[in-house]
């Protein structure tokens, strides 16, 4: 018995073009096979169970293996199996009834699995790398022949008599020249590793050597001896697809280490569970952060039924959870269709949703029922948080009540509890609360010092995206102005109104300027005589908040239009404390050079203080401190 026949497309030979679009993703072919028969075997699973095979299961693995020599690589299953009319059927005449249509709408299509979702061509994906390709199948149906299909890649196909004596299906694919790479052992193992790692159904791919024990030898040791053992894949029922009230901390951790061997532990986690109106499972974990976040992205994996898809979760995965790990796993994210329709598919919006609720309820819960540890997590969690407040407002409205603010002390506040701490010292002329920071405690450390000394509080913002949120909190929080502790000097940036008289007359003023300005002799500063207290420091030289958050956004590759005028120059406001005794100092020198002099040296030790002098700047101020010390 042999039939021929042509398989049902309407254009000339489909495989060339499957081809030519696919060459970038040839290895998702093996995934695809494997699937195949991983259903098969679900299938043949569940009608024993529902009584319909009563036949004997027996074992249920899927196998791969290469043969080198003959140059061919075989997946066999114990499926449900086909007859020769199924195959004719489900392989045959698939989608390609629109073979015309594919052929149109993808010539300039780049997207290897857009196209073999969309066209049900799993199957067929095998001719990227094979040009002979066979099934051999015993369907389970009593009484059934085993049937056998050739394909030489054309549109012709030869059905006759198979030689299978046990239920299921065996493909073998004739590996092409140009794709010999898939014969190779740690190549297959590295694809089935990516593809195959978690999939519900055991799947071996030949031996490996395995070291057990063989007894003691005649001082008593214990022997080994190397055994040939099945090599096995996968895990068959990750943690994932378990209830979490079956599961212990322990499991969690010990499946981190399973997805990212060498990583430290996580923090926490938050197990994803829905099954209406979408069908999702997952779990994410929150990574101790390092501070190469590129390297940590992409870490999500993204399942689909327990095949690995991609890990590419943009879209489904919010942008600011990209750096968490873990895993997502939905039937219902149409993996197989453009970016652009990812993004407006409906499912899509409502597990990005979900998942941002599921993270900020997880937080909430942990700030409110232990605070003490949430407070010590917040230096790893707070990036996250803080991008959540700045790109997504349901977050914000949330993660509002939870956010945590740090000091210089290391004492951590929520936004209303600065607030409230705060208002009684900190609130100006204008009824404004202004919250200090420092972005660098040990550089600012004088500013910090100073600020301290009137009794305010000055908080840490020192991660990247501080600039950002404290631009965001503005924004958001009532009568409150943000400013950087350096910015100007104390009594400016938090402004009562408490006008201190000038000791020195106006003449006395003007001198000292100048002799500032030619002591500094250099446009970026811009020099002012302030009466400020005696105890104050006597020079500061600071750059005003506006200027530095502009240059800060221009490095950062925001501030729009300021781009096109080139980089903005560095501008700088020295203040001279005219009520200092050093001022009355400069102006009762004897000379002019006198004057500058020490005028320099007080500037450099102002500039010194913020980490400001260097280069032959500060080596000739340091040639002058010693000259002077010596004198
Ligand atoms: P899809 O898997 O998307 O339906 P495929 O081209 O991969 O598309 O497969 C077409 C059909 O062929 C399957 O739906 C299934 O009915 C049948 N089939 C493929 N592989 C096997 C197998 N190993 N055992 C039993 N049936 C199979």
């Amino acid at each position: 018995m042999q039939e021929k026949g042509t398989i049902s497309i309407h254009t000339e030979n489909i495989f060339p073009i499957i081809k030519k679009f696919l060459y970038s993703d040839h290895e998702i072919f093996l995934r695809e096979l494997v699937s195949n028969s991983v259903d098969a075997t679900q299938k043949i699973k569940r009608l024993t169970s529902l009584g319909e095979y009563t036949g004997d299961l027996g074992e249920t693995r899927v196998e791969v293996s290469v043969d080198k020599d003959k140059k061919t690589l075989t997946i066999s299953d114990s499926g449900i199996g086909m007859t020769a009319e199924e195959i004719k059927k489900y392989i045959n005449q698939i989608a390609f009834s629109g073979a015309t249509e594919f052929v149109e709408k993808f010539k300039d299509a780049g997207d290897a699995k857009e196209i073999i979702g969309k066209f049900g061509l799993g199957f067929y994906s095998a001719f990227m790398v094979a040009g002979n390709v066979e099934i051999d199948s015993l369907s389970y149906q009593e009484g059934s022949e085993p049937a056998k299909w050739v394909c030489d890649g054309s549109t012709e196909f030869e059905i006759s008599a198979g030689s299978r004596t046990t239920r299921g299906t065996t493909i073998t694919l004739h590996i092409n020249e140009d794709s010999e790479e898939f014969l190779e052992e740690a190549r297959v193992q590295g694809i089935l590793d990516k593809y195959a790692k978690f999939l519900p159904i055991e799947v071996m791919f030949g031996q490996k050597d395995e070291s057990v024990p063989d007894g003691e030898d005649k001082e008593g040791k214990p022997k080994y001896k190397t055994v040939k053992k099945d090599n096995i894949i996968n895990n068959t029922a990750p943690i994932w697809t378990k209830s979490p009230s079956d599961l212990t901390d322990e499991d969690y951790l010990q499946f981190y280490k399973e997805l990212y061997p060498f990583s430290e532990d996580p923090l926490f986690w938050i197990h994803l569970n829905v099954d209406y109106p979408f069908e999702l499972t997952g779990i994410l974990y929150f990574p101790k952060l390092k501070n190469d976040f590129e390297v940590q992205k992409n870490k999500i994996q993204l399942y689909s039924r327990q095949v690995f898809i991609t890990d590419e979760v943009k879209d489904v995965v919010p942008e600011f959870l990209m750096l968490l790990h873990g895993i997502v796993d939905s039937p219902d994210i149409p993996l197989n269709v453009s970016r652009s329709y990812l993004q407006s598919d409906g499912n899509v919006k409502k597990i990005n949703s979900y998942i941002t609720k599921k993270v900020a309820d997880k937080l909430g819960d942990l700030f409110k029922k232990e605070r003490e540890s949430y407070e010590s997590k917040w230096d790893d969690i707070g990036l996250f948080v803080k991008y959540g407040m700045i790109s997504e407002e349901k977050f914000y409205e949330k993660a509002k009540d939870y956010a945590l603010v740090k000091n210089v002390d290391g004492n951590y506040f929520t936004l209303d509890e600065y607030s409230a701490h705060i208002e009684a010292n900190q609130t100006d002329k204008d009824k404004n609360k202004i919250w200090l920071y420092a972005n660098d405690p040990a550089r600012q450390h004088t500013f910090t010092a100073a600020a301290q000394d009137k009794g305010y509080d000055v908080l840490v913002f020192d991660t990247p995206i501080d600039s950002h949120f404290i631009n965001h909190m503005e924004t958001k929080l009532e009568n409150t102005q943000i400013k950087r502790v350096d910015a100007d000097n104390i009594n400016k940036l938090i402004d009562k109104d408490e006008k201190q008289e000038l000791a020195i007359s106006d003449d006395e003023k003007e001198s000292l300027k100048s002799s500032f300005e030619k002591a500094i002799d250099n446009g970026t500063y811009k020099v002012e005589v302030q009466p400020l207290a005696p105890s104050d420091a006597p020079v500061t030289v600071t750059m005003p908040e506006f200027m530095r958050r502009m240059k800060e956004m221009q490095a950062t590759g925001g501030g729009g239009g300021f781009n096109m005028f080139g980089s903005m120059p560095d501008s700088w406001d020295v203040t001279v404390n005219g009520n200092h005794p050093l001022a009355d100092k400069i102006l009762k020198a004897k000379t002019d050079k006198t004057k500058e002099k020490v005028a320099k040296q007080a500037f450099d030790l102002a500039l010194l203080s913020q980490g400001l002098l260097e280069g032959a700047d500060l080596t000739n101020f340091i040639k002058r401190s010693t000259d002077l010390l010596s004198k």
